[in-house]
């Protein structure tokens, strides 16, 4: 008997040029979908001057999508720690003061804390917004997050951003310790994701 041919893979380009976020969408999307990054691409950079990450991640996925006739997703995502009133939020990728250092990124968020008092809280949250755009239009938005707290030095070598000092709820090893399917079962994004995977499977 003959197999059925697959269908073609619908494809999206996600609005970001961060290979640790596509690896992640891609994954928890799955094979139906065929994903795609700007990395190696000639698109502008966009301009984060939102506060919030509905606004960032709006601005990332409506402005590329006017320079494509493809589906956009955007991922607008951070860190908040309670004791650091959010911080550092929609800030998280340039704490430090250079985009995207995750070493001093992760360096500053313990310095900070240090600063507190010994018995301080140090809960937080990551949260991710993700945002779908087509020719220029924001056409929906979800959002997720996963609540944890932060230990006092790095630990594991997996994932990205401030996973070695993130330890989520119910479990005893960073996100960074984790697998990545581990990591993907439970993270910000793969909420926000899981939130905006019928309207994908519907309208792309
Ligand atoms: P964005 O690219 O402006 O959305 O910034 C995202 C930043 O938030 C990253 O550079 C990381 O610092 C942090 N972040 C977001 N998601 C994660 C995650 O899954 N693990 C660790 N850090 C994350």
């Amino acid at each position: 008997m003959q197999k059925k041919p697959m269908p073609p893979a619908k494809s999206i380009l996600i609005a970001t040029g961060n290979a640790h976020k596509t690896e992640e969408i891609s994954a928890i999307l799955g094979t139906e979908y065929s994903v795609e990054d700007l990395a190696g691409k000639k698109f502008p950079k966009v301009a984060e001057t939102g506060t919030t990450f509905l606004e960032n991640a709006t601005l990332k996925a409506v402005e590329i999508s006017k320079l494509t006739e493809q589906w956009v997703l955007s991922d607008d995502s951070g860190l908040e720690v309670d004791a650091l009133h959010g911080e550092p939020g929609v800030y998280s990728s340039r704490y430090a003061g250079e985009e995207g250092n995750d070493s001093a990124n992760n360096a500053k968020l313990l310095d900070e804390l240090s600063k507190l008092p010994a018995d301080t809280s140090r809960t937080a949250r990551f949260r991710c917004v993700i945002v779908i755009a087509k020719n220029g239009e924001r056409l929906a938005h979800f959002s997720g997050a996963v609540e944890g707290k932060i230990i006092q030095q790095r630990h594991g070598e997996g994932g990205f951003g401030y996973d070695p000092l993130f330890m989520p709820d119910g479990f005893n090893q960073t996100f960074a310790q984790l697998t990545a399917e581990q990591k993907n079962t439970l993270s910000h994004r793969s909420r926000a994701l899981e939130l905006a995977q019928p309207w994908i499977a519907e309208n792309v």
